[in-house]
């Protein structure tokens, strides 16, 4: 690994892939100038109740082919090794341990994921060990973040989608918010549509739709089973 990259990690079950993920990584690796984006698919055991519907490796694949044509991008499978769940704390120390600097690690979130950091485990001290990219999603919006997140909210910088010029010098890592405009997709919508039949392919790239088709995912539940 190259210790100087700036690092983006964005983390998520990815359940499956689609051209919200892209457009979420795109973002950040722009405004932020980072060498790297790796999409990082969790392992979710499958007794889970959130358990995901595709299998880790479905997930991953289709990750690697969400971003196929994207230079900078690339999926990671840092969290599919370990049998248990993998924390992002977890995740952050290992790059860490590995020599990545903390000041240009960037963890990146949509801003419903980031809603409930709280409940993170290694809350509040992951908030040191990388920088934290939260974009605004459609139905998510950051100014709702300030109020959910009292305790938090001053480490809090706004960055316009123009770019990012320096680092706030009072901090060693810092809260980014960026007023994005990522297309309204969400992998549970997908699940739905692909579930009673209909198209997809307007909102994941062609080669996850093909992968769908081709592996039979997400399709409609067979008779008398109840699809979840
Ligand atoms: P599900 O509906 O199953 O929760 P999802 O579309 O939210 O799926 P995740 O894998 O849960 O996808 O999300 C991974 C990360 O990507 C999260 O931080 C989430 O907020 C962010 N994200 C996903 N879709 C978008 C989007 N359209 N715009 C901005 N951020 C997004
Ligand atoms: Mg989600």
């Amino acid at each position: 690994m190259n210790t100087l990259e700036r690092t983006g990690l964005l983390g998520g079950t990815f359940d499956p892939a689609h051209n919200g993920h892209v457009a979420i990584a795109e973002t950040a690796r722009r405004v932020f100038k980072l060498d790297r984006v790796l999409l990082v698919p969790a392992r979710v055991p499958p007794h889970r109740l959130s358990a995901p519907v595709a299998s880790a490796s479905d997930r991953f694949a289709m990750v690697e082919l969400a971003v196929k044509d994207h230079k900078g991008l690339a999926a990671s499978n840092l969290e599919l090794h370990d049998p248990a769940p993998t924390y992002t704390t977890e995740t952050l120390q290992r790059l860490i341990n590995a020599g990545q600097s903390t000041s240009q690690l960037f963890f990146i979130t949509g801003a419903d994921a980031f809603a409930d950091i709280t409940a993170w485990q290694g809350y509040p001290t992951l908030l040191d060990q990388s920088h934290f990219v939260v974009l605004s999603r459609p139905g998510h919006d950051l100014s709702t973040l300030r109020h959910k997140l009292p305790e938090i909210a001053h480490r809090f910088h706004e960055v316009s989608l123009g770019g990012f010029d320096c680092f706030p010098d009072d901090e060693r890592t810092a809260i980014f918010t960026v007023e994005a405009n990522t297309p309204d997709i969400a992998s549970s919508v997908i699940r739905h549509r692909l579930s009673v039949g209909a198209s997809v392919d307007d909102l994941v790239p062609s080669g996850v739709a093909r992968y769908i088709h081709a592996h039979h995912l997400y399709g409609p539940a067979p008779r008398g089973k109840q699809f979840q």
